[in-house]
């Protein structure tokens, strides 16, 4: 999310597939609720490392990987693999 030029930003660990723009939907969600966002890992901070911060999806913490895989943050084993279509929007 964000218009940053770092290319990291856009890597799959960075991007959650979400409606709506920054007001409508839960892309709105999200930024008008940036210190919830925070905590619930749908926002990171610049500087911050995605892959270390683990997001909740369905009410399961969720590790996101480079390679746009959902893994249990504790175990690393694969939840969702990369390419699936089951998540098609996040579903909180
Ligand atoms: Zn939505």
């Amino acid at each position: 999310m964000g218009g940053s030029k770092d290319p990291a930003a856009h890597s799959p660990a960075n991007l959650l597939r979400v409606c709506g723009d920054g007001i409508r939907g839960c892309h709105g969600m999200i930024e008008s609720n940036r210190t919830a966002s925070y905590g619930n890992g749908r926002l990171v901070r610049q500087g911050d490392s995605s892959t270390d911060v683990p997001v909740l999806l369905r009410n399961r913490w969720t590790g996101l990987t480079e390679f746009g895989q959902y893994v249990c943050p504790e175990t690393g084993n694969i939840i969702q693999s990369a390419g699936s279509t089951d998540y098609t929007e996040v579903p909180w």
